[in-house]
């Protein structure tokens, strides 16, 4: 009975077993066909859309591996979300699809082709929007429409022109129009194509000086010397009475004006000049010497550009390597000082050691004294007493010859410890005051203009600061002008940018000459000077700048063979209480501003 229980419950047991197994083995097949099926699918699902892809491909991924599960459970939403979105793409597209091809189509009718056409063309457009939104329909669509356009076309113009005009230009404009509207050609890559600029630049700009008061211009621009080179009448600023040969310091260069080409060797010489000057690491002379051999070779307009930028870069570099330059200084500084303590150190342990061997020295000293002492005292007779001091003599001698040998060498040891650190010290010393000097150097380098010599905005920066303060600490005078070249722009555009950089630094020679060591005077920007005059009552400030005015005046330029007489305004105030540098400067510009309008060549006070 009991048995027949087991029995029957094992052979259930076993059944279950093998249906579990069966089950076990179905699940696996399809799970197996399940995965293939995906990796096809997803294989062929792929090129649609990015996200979709990404998806697709984890998904493959993902299925090679056994843990899909939790895999599958986090992809599903991101995979159902980026089909959602590609869905919703491909219809704004197919949407878009429709909308281009019913406006291309709307505007054929508007042409109002032949009735046959026409009626193609409507019966056309009502199958677009079912059309167009199926990508496999597009190509079709679209040459259809080709062919309804060329009959549309070919009606509207039945001379049937071997070159047709393309739908665009029918619709907007016809050729003939769009050649004559005036668009420039394409510009030659040379230095004439900068003259070609810089001519169309002089007729836009006003011609304030009646072009004929000027010279006859050298510019081998049509357009320019059609503008320019008119018959001459006098007219100011350039007042040529009396023709004069005079001193050839004075000459005016002639320059063929205007057009880059023109200005090229001297942008080139500036340039090199500029390479020439940059104190440039080994490592960076190739690129300097690239740069150099592009500008020898003769800038071009559109070369300039791409050599201004490198030098920038270059410039950039050196800069950042003189950072790196200081900071190796300042660590190698740090280890001569680190070293310099050490010596020191020792030189101090020397000395304590030296003080340990004197006490020594006393003490060995003391013991043989005692010695003798007691032998004197235990003598028995005079032979014996003889051989032990002679003994105890030997000792002492010799400790103190010892002791005197060793003091000697610490003393040659200390003497040349010494010697060797002032020398380090006189080394450090003079390697910081050559990196000072360098770093003066470099920094007045920067406060000074190139062309006039005279100090540029920053040194007007940095002395005004100075003066500043120092005008409010002791009080006293300080005034402030402000001069302009007048009608700079009419030298410019009559003898040239050279003729213009001659009179600029002519003028600051002059004005610099008449002043006195205290007064100090910059290049502000352009044709503008500053000046700051200490000690110097209003009236005598006043009375300086008309020396200046006149200075000026007198110079005796000239250009072929023409007396060019060239003049400056100026702006002049007083440092009053509780202002600052920005309050007083705008007060003397302001003056400045004054003698312009009151007709120049003139100092207004402010
Ligand atoms: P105003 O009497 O009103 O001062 O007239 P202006 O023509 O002197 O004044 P404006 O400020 O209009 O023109 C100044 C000109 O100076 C414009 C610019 O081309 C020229 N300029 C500025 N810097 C330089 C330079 O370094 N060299 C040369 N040659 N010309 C320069
Ligand atoms: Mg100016
Ligand atoms: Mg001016």
């Amino acid at each position: 009975m009991m048995s027949d229980d087991v029995q029957r419950w094992k052979s259930k047991y076993l059944e279950s077993l093998e249906e579990q197994e069966k089950l076990e083995q179905r699940w696996e097949t399809r799970l197996d066909l399940l995965r293939r099926g995906l990796v096809r699918s997803s294989l062929a699902a792929e090129g649609s859309d990015k996200a979709v892809d990404q998806c697709m491909q984890e998904l493959r991924d993902m299925l090679r591996r056994d843990d899909i599960d939790a895999g599958l459970s986090a992809l599903i939403p991101r995979l159902e979300k980026a089909v959602l979105d590609s869905e919703k793409r491909r219809q704004e597209r197919a949407d878009m699809n429709v909308a281009g091809v019913t406006n291309l189509t709307s505007q054929l009718l508007a042409l109002e082709p032949p009735r046959e056409v026409r009626k193609a063309l409507k019966q056309f457009a009502k199958r677009i929007e079912q059309r167009a939104s199926q990508p496999r329909e597009l190509p079709a669509l679209l040459s259809e429409l080709s062919s309804l356009q060329q009959q549309a076309l070919a009606a509207l113009d039945p001379e049937s022109n071997p070159v047709r005009p393309g739908l665009l230009q029918r619709l907007f404009g016809n050729k003939e129009a769009a050649e004559t509207s005036g668009l420039p050609e394409p510009a030659e890559e040379d230095a004439q194509s900068g003259a070609a600029l810089a001519a169309v630049d002089v007729v836009v700009a006003e011609p304030p000086i009646a072009a004929d008061a000027l010279p006859t211009h050298a510019a081998p621009d049509a357009l320019a010397v059609s503008v320019l080179a008119a018959p001459s009448a006098p007219s100011s600023p350039v007042d040529r009475a009396a023709p004069v040969n005079g001193d050839p310091a004075y000459a005016l260069p002639e320059a063929p004006e205007p057009g880059y080409s023109t200005a090229a060797p001297h942008i080139g010489e500036s340039l090199l000049r500029l390479l020439d000057e940059l104190e440039l690491p080994a490592r960076h002379q190739p690129q300097a010497e690239a740069l150099r051999s592009r500008v020898l070779e003769g800038l071009n307009w559109y070369e300039l550009v791409a050599v201004l930028d490198d030098l920038a870069v270059l410039i950039l570099a050196v800069t950042d390597s003189g950072q790196r330059e200081f900071a190796s200084y300042l660590k190698q500084l740090n280890e001569r000082l680190e070293s310099f303590l050490g010596s020191i150190s020792e030189a101090q342990e020397g000395y304590s050691e030296s003080v340990e061997s004197a006490r020594s020295f006393n003490q060995e000293l003391r013991e043989q004294v005692s010695g003798l002492q007691a032998s004197v005292q235990d003598a028995v007779d005079l032979h014996s007493l003889k051989q032990s001091l002679e003994a105890r003599l030997d000792g002492l001698l010799n400790t103190v010859s010892a002791h005197q040998k060793q003091r000697d060498g610490r003393e040659a040891e200390v003497a040349q410890r010494l010697q060797s650190l002032t020398q380090k010290v006189a080394e450090m010393e003079q390697e910081a005051q050559g990196f000072r000097d360098h770093l003066e150097e470099q920094r007045q380098k920067a406060l000074i203009d190139p062309l006039t010599g005279l100090a540029n905005r920053a040194g007007w920066s940095e002395r005004l600061e100075l003066e500043m303060a120092r005008w409010k600490r002791y009080g006293g005078e300080l005034a402030l002008a402000v001069l302009d070249i007048d009608h700079f722009k009419r030298i410019n555009d009559g003898y040239g940018h050279l003729a213009g950089d001659k009179v600029l630094k002519i003028i600051a020679g002059e004005l610099a000459k008449r002043l006195r060591k205290t007064d100090f005077i910059a290049r502000f920007g352009g044709e503008e000077f500053v000046l700051l005059i200490p000690s110097t009552p209003l009236n005598g400030a006043q009375q300086l700048l008309q020396t200046l005015l006149d200075g000026v005046e007198q110079c005796p330029f000239h250009f072929r063979g023409e007396r060019v007489t060239i003049t400056l305004s100026a702006g002049l105030t007083a440092f009053a209480n509780a202002e600052s540098s920005e309050q007083v400067f705008e007060r003397a510009d302001q003056a400045l501003y004054r003698a312009k309008s009151g007709g120049r060549n003139r100092v207004e006070l402010g």
